[in-house]
C-alpha cells in the first residue's frame, strides 16, 4: 500500500484520478503545489509498480524551485554523500586561495587520494593555473543547393559586415552573452556554423542555443539557406569529440606543479623518475595506443564528483574529462606536473547552481552567482576544478608508481564487504 498519509482529502482524491489515467503525471503541478504534486507522483509509483521507498522522499531542496527550472515528473531526491578534500592551495587569476573541494560521490578511496594529491600540493607551494579560452558554441547545420552555393554561404558568413549583424542579433536574446566569432565547416552541400560565445557566469548551453536560434532565423531571411538542425553535432555537445579538444569548448584551463624530489619520496612514497615512466607509459603511450581522447589517469573522477557537488551539468563529464597530464623532471630531478584541460564547462548561475545543497558546495569555494565582474565566479570554479584534476592526477600516478593502488582500494572501498 501506498504511504499516502502525508495526503489530506483532497490530495488523496486526485491521488485516485491519477491512478485512474484521468490525470497525467505531467498535470499533476497545474491542479496543486509542487511538494504535493511529488507526493502524489511517488505514492502513484508505488501503487502501480508495488515499491515501497524508504529513502527518495526525505529532501531538503525546494520542490517548487527545481519543477519549474531542473526537473519534470518529480518523485523525490537521491542523495549522494558529499566529502571534502584540502585544503588544497591555488594560485589563479581568480582563485587566489586555500579551498577545501566539496566531493560528491560513492566511489571509496576517491576522496582520500585527491586529499593526498592536495596535501602535496599545498606543501610544494599551490597550483599555477591560467585560463586560456572562454568559450561556449552551438553548431547549426545548413543544406545548400550545392557546393558553389555552399561557398558563397560560406564567403556570406565571413562577411565582417554581415557577422556584426548576427552579433546584433544574438545580442537582442541575452543581457550576458557575447557572440564571439563563427567557424565555418563543409561536408559536401552540407554547411555547419560553429558560433562561439561569451557566457561569462553562465555554462552558457540555453542562452547559446536561445541566442543561436535567432542568428539562424538571419541567415533564413537573409541568405535563404535551408535550416536543418539548430545542433549539427559539431558543437560538440555532450559527445567525444576531437573538435573540442582542439578547438576548446566552455573553459581551457592549465594547471601546474612542482614537487620537489624528497617530498615526492616522503608523501607519495615514490620518485620523480618513476612517476614520470608511469605517466608516460600509461597516460601518453597507452592512451595514444588505445586511440583515447583523453591523456589522464583519472580526470572524469575528480569532475564528476565536483560537477555533481556544484549544480554542473553531469554529461559534461564528456568533454569535461579529456585531459591531458604531462609530467617532467626538472633540472634539479624534482618532479613538474600539469594537466590541460581543453574543454570543461562550468558556470555559477543558471542550471542546477541554485539548487539548495549545490548552493551550499558552490558557497563552500566561493563561487555561487554572478561573479564581479560578470565572468569572474565561472572561471574561479574552472581554476579550483582544475586544481583537483591536478591533485587527483599527481595521487593516482604517484600510488600507481608505488605499486599502492591496489591496497588503498583494498582499506578504503571494499574492506566492509
Ligand atoms: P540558464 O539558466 O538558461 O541561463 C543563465 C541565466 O543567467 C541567463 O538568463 C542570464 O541572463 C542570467 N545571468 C545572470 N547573471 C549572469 C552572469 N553574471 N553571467 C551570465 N549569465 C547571467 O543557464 P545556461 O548556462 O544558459 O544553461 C544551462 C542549462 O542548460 C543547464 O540546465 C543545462 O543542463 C542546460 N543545457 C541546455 C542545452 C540546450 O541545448 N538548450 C544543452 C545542454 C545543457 P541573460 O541571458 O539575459 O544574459
Amino acid at each position: 500500500m501506498a504511504s499516502t498519509t502525508e495526503l489530506n482529502t483532497d490530495e488523496k482524491a486526485l491521488l485516485e484520478k491519477v491512478l485512474a489515467g484521468e490525470v497525467a503525471f505531467r498535470k499533476i503541478d497545474q491542479l496543486t503545489d509542487a511538494k504535493t504534486a511529488v507526493t502524489i507522483r511517488r505514492c502513484a509509483i508505488e501503487e502501480r509498480v508495488d515499491v515501497r521507498f524508504e529513502h527518495v522522499q526525505n529532501y531538503s531542496i525546494d520542490a517548487d524551485v527545481v519543477t519549474k527550472r531542473n526537473i519534470e515528473n518529480m518523485i523525490g531526491a537521491i542523495q549522494v554523500p558529499l566529502g571534502v578534500a584540502g585544503p588544497v592551495k591555488v594560485n589563479g587569476e581568480f582563485a587566489s586561495d586555500e579551498f577545501y573541494l566539496p566531493f560528491a560521490t560513492t566511489e571509496g578511496a576517491l576522496v582520500a587520494s585527491v586529499n593526498r594529491g592536495c596535501s602535496v600540493i599545498t606543501k610544494a607551494g599551490g597550483a599555477n593555473v591560467r585560463i586560456f579560452q572562454d568559450e561556449m558554441t552551438r553548431a547549426p547545420v545548413f543544406k545548400l543547393e550545392n557546393v558553389a552555393r555552399a561557398r558563397e554561404f560560406v564567403d556570406w558568413v565571413r562577411n565582417p559586415k554581415i557577422f556584426k549583424q548576427m552579433q546584433e542579433k544574438a545580442g537582442e536574446t541575452t543581457h550576458f552573452g557575447e557572440l564571439l566569432r563563427v567557424d565555418p565547416y563543409v561536408a559536401g552541400n552540407t554547411v555547419y556554423l560553429r558560433f562561439a560565445y561569451d557566457t561569462k557566469d553562465a555554462m552558457g548551453m540555453n542562452m547559446v542555443t536561445i541566442a543561436t536560434e535567432a542568428v539562424v532565423d538571419l541567415i533564413v531571411d537573409e541568405f535563404g539557406a535551408n535550416p536543418i538542425s539548430l545542433s549539427g553535432n559539431m558543437c560538440t555537445d555532450k559527445k567525444p569529440a576531437a573538435i573540442n579538444t582542439i578547438q576548446g569548448r566552455g573553459k581551457t584551463v592549465v594547471a601546474e606543479v612542482t614537487i620537489p624530489k624528497d617530498m615526492v619520496a616522503a608523501r607519495l612514497k615514490s620518485t620523480p623518475e618513476a612517476m614520470v615512466d608511469v605517466n608516460y607509459r600509461k597516460n601518453l603511450l597507452g592512451s595514444a595506443r588505445a586511440g583515447a581522447l583523453g591523456f589522464n589517469a583519472h580526470a572524469a573522477n575528480v569532475i564528476a564528483a565536483m560537477f555533481l557537488a556544484c549544480g554542473q551539468d553531469a554529461a559534461h563529464v564528456v568533454e569535461g574529462s579529456t585531459a591531458i597530464t604531462t609530467m617532467e623532471l626538472t633540472k634539479y630531478g624534482d618532479l613538474y606536473c600539469a594537466v590541460t584541460l581543453p574543454a570543461l564547462p562550468v558556470g555559477t548561475v543558471g542550471g542546477g547552481t541554485g539548487i539548495g545543497t549545490q548552493r551550499d558546495c558552490l558557497n563552500l569555494l566561493g563561487v555561487a552567482g554572478a561573479g564581479d565582474p560578470p565572468g569572474a565566479n565561472s572561471k574561479k570554479l574552472a581554476e579550483i576544478v582544475a586544481v583537483g584534476v591536478l591533485a587527483g592526477e599527481l595521487s593516482l600516478i604517484g600510488a600507481q608508481a608505488a605499486g599502492h593502488l591496489a591496497r588503498a582500494h583494498a582499506e578504503l572501498g571494499r574492506s566492509k564487504f
